[in-house]
């Protein structure tokens, strides 16, 4: 899209799955890209050289986004190489799944943090950066499993559920300053997260899905990307369901 050549990116998560297909949407658009990632060093690496093969512009910084000190050192580090940040897209996270009579307590916080004080630490390390340009997109990626509730996934459902408000409340705070927040909500998409999941749930899930089928990463890096930029500039607070019709609100 014309106008984000300038434009810079951190996506968090962005080694594998949902997170990498976005790091790739954003750079075919222009955008410098930070790929960041917790363990994976290779493949974030390779996403950056796949980035760069095509002519686009990227660097891997490693941080682990559930810790403050980790989220400020790669904030600095991308100032540092490239002076400002004008998209963030929270979309690191984890699933921790258990019937909630047996959830333990470092399940239910791990996945918090994971999913949501994650968004908190990103999207504060980065304000005072888009507030300086009086421009910012942030994207937060929910999940269906948090609009409608998922059996397992109380931890998870309450993370994203919280996401959405801690979006829309950001959003009020921040419109004043060109600063636009949104957020993706998707249904079962095909990558790492859901190879989890038993049987019987995928083919309940495909049965339900109107498409009968689980989405492509390449189905939701394009909207998130949109809404990243300047065109989504009269969209505040919105959650998008990318979901193949699941749940039709
Ligand atoms: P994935 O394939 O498991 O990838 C997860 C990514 O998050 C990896 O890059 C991982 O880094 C990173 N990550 C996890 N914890 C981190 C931490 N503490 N700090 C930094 N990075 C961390 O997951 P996915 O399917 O792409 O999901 C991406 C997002 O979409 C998640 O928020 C998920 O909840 C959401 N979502 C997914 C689905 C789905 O069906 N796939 C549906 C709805 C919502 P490493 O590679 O270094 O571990």
């Amino acid at each position: 899209m014309r106008g984000m050549q300038d434009h810079v990116a951190i996506v968090t998560g962005a080694s594998r799955g949902i997170g990498r297909a976005i790091a790739l949407e954003l750079a075919s658009w222009g955008v410098k890209v930070v790929v960041n990632y917790q363990s994976s060093a290779a493949k974030a690496e390779a996403v950056v050289a796949e980035i760069q093969a095509a002519g686009g512009v990227a660097m891997a910084i490693q941080a682990d986004v559930t810790d403050q000190q980790s989220v400020e050192t790669m904030v600095t580090q991308t100032l540092a190489e490239w002076g400002t940040i004008q998209i963030l897209i929270n979309n690191a996270g984890i699933t921790r799944d258990n019937l909630f009579q047996r959830l333990k307590d470092d399940e239910w916080d791990e996945v918090i943090k994971a999913d949501l004080t994650s968004a908190f630490l990103c999207t504060q390390a980065v304000l005072p950066a888009m507030r300086a340009n009086r421009y910012g997109r942030i994207v937060s990626i929910a999940s269906l499993a948090g609009l409608a509730g998922n059996v397992g996934q109380t931890n998870y459902a309450a993370a994203k559920m919280g996401l959405v408000g801690f979006s829309k409340a950001v959003a009020r705070e921040v419109t004043s300053d060109g600063i636009v927040v949104n957020v993706v909500a998707p249904g079962y998409i095909d990558t790492d997260f859901i190879d989890h999941i038993p049987q019987w749930l995928r083919t309940w899930a495909l049965d339900v899905i109107p498409l009968k089928r689980f989405g492509k990463v390449e189905e939701v890096a394009p909207a998130v990307a949109f809404l990243a930029s300047p065109a989504a500039s009269y969209i505040i607070g919105h959650v998008l369901t990318i979901d193949g019709g699941w749940v039709m609100p």
